[in-house]
């Protein structure tokens, strides 16, 4: 066991951009490393990626590994994961925290399976037990009634994905400089038989729900999809995206893309307006990160308005238009 050290992030690039959590796990990373007394070292794989390298370090990694090469362009994860493992076999680190998105998600899997270590998915808080250095990883169970902490004793690396904004970003020290470990991408070893297509983007109505500021999430209140359609004229008029509880998901009124929540995604934006959601704890558990909540509900008793910063006791189809009409 003593043969694995070091704290690794895995700095995930998707199409070209280096994703946020990269600097979210650098932040959870560097608590992890100076409480370990070891590295905190990022690990990016794709193509020409090497250009985020200096930023890395400026986040706070004190080593970057990286497998930069052309069958790595576009994910797909048995070479994504067989890559990692040989990775994780040759560097040894100690602990291994990835993000809890799509990629991040099955590429944890699949890596844990080809190294043969446990793995903590989903969570949202990590850290070191001071008696023994062991990773305590908790996540919410139970639907969300409980937080589990949940431990990896035997085997080595300690394997965490945790959730997107579950961290704010690192701080950033321009000009700090680390190391830089190139790793050989190895094209018979590393093999698949799925093979990359096409990547389709999604229709682009509206922003990533991770990079807005105002979200206008509805619920069951809306009544129906075409709801929606007031929605996105007020996240237009603020120059935010829209989200959904997960009732009008599973209506059928909205991708499950845009569910908030314990099963959906955690958002942290600065304006949160909640339009005919009751706040059930599923819910909350993705948005109470918000520096604003605005709730608009029919119910003055509805478990949203006692969190909201601003309830707006009435029928979201009046209050929404007067809205509208007061921002035009
Ligand atoms: C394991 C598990 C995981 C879950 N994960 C999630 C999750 O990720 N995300 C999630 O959201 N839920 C999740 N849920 C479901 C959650 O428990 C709730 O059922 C769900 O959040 C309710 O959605 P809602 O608030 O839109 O609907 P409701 O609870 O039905 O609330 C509708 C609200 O709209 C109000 N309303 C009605 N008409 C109007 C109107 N015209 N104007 C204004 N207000 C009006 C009502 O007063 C009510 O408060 C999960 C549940 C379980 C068991």
């Amino acid at each position: 066991m003593n043969d694995w050290k070091n704290v690794w992030i895995l700095a995930e690039v998707n199409h070209g951009k280096l994703s946020a959590t990269a600097l979210e796990l650098l932040h959870a990373g560097r608590q992890l490393a100076d409480a370990l007394g070891e590295k905190l070292c990022a690990v990016m794989l794709g193509y020409q990626v090497e250009k985020f390298i200096p930023e890395l370090f400026e986040y706070g990694a004190d080593t970057v590994y990286v497998c930069d090469d052309a069958h790595l362009q576009n994910y797909v994860d048995d070479v994504y994961a067989k890559t990692l493992a040989a990775m994780v076999r040759e560097y040894k680190p100690n602990k291994f925290l990835l993000p809890a998105t799509n990629m991040g998600r099955s590429l944890s899997a699949k890596t844990a399976v080809f190294v043969g270590t446990g793995l903590t998915a989903d969570a949202t808080d990590v850290k070191i037990n001071a008696e023994d250095g062991q990773l305590h990883a908790t996540r919410p169970t139970f639907g969300g009634n409980l937080m589990a902490t949940i431990t990896c004793k035997n085997t080595r690396p300690e394997m965490c994905s945790l959730r997107p904004m579950a961290y704010e970003k690192a701080a950033r020290v321009s000009g700090r400089r680390g190391e830089v470990v190139n790793f050989p991408f190895q094209a018979d070893k590393y093999t698949s038989l799925a093979k990359f297509v096409e990547f389709i983007k999604n229709d682009g109505d509206g922003l990533d729900l991770s990079e807005a500021e105002v979200i206008v999430a509805g619920g069951r209140g809306l009544g129906k999809a075409d709801g929606f359609t007031l929605l996105k004229k007020l996240a237009q008029r603020l120059g935010g995206a829209v989200a959904a509880s997960r009732a009008p998901v599973d209506s059928g009124w909205i991708d499950y893309r845009y569910q908030i929540g314990l099963t959906g995604r955690t958002v942290k934006p600065k304006v949160y307006i909640a339009c005919g959601i009751s706040g059930q704890i599923q819910h909350m558990a993705g948005m109470s990160g918000a520096d604003v909540i605005v709730a608009i509900n029919k119910d003055p008793q509805a478990p949203i308005m006692k969190v909201a910063n601003y309830a707006v006791e009435g029928d979201l189809y009046e209050v929404i238009p007067a809205m509208l009409e007061a921002l035009h």
